[in-house]
């Protein structure tokens, strides 16, 4: 299979072009992606599991545009970035302050 537009080869399950980023109409891409290619599996693994250590299964994946990413990927380093803050707000606000009560009192 080929893209219609660039002639660039293509994987038969592609949604995408990954050359030119054309939409490929849904006829032609034939249904045969891996599971873990399937875009809700993708996005609750990167936001419930890896975070941004599930970029590479959402930039090997067929089933999203070079757009959507893009789009995906920014969001992830922002939540990634936002839970990391969150565990450091934990840990230096909250826990530490108790603990060095805690050293104190021993
Ligand atoms: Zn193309």
């Amino acid at each position: 299979m080929q893209c219609p537009k660039c002639k660039h080869k293509l994987v038969s399950e592609a949604r995408f072009c990954h050359h030119c980023g054309l939409e490929l109409p849904p006829d032609t891409a034939v249904r045969t992606s891996e599971w873990y290619y399937e875009p809700v599996f993708v996005l609750l693994t990167i936001f419930l599991v890896l975070a941004i250590f599930g970029l590479p299964l959402l930039w090997k994946s067929p089933r999203f545009s070079p757009t959507q990413k893009v789009l995906v990927s920014l969001a992830t380093v922002i939540y990634t970035g936002i839970i990391i803050w969150l565990i450091y707000y934990l840990v230096a606000v909250i826990f530490l302050p108790y603990y060095n009560q805690m050293k104190n009192l021993l």
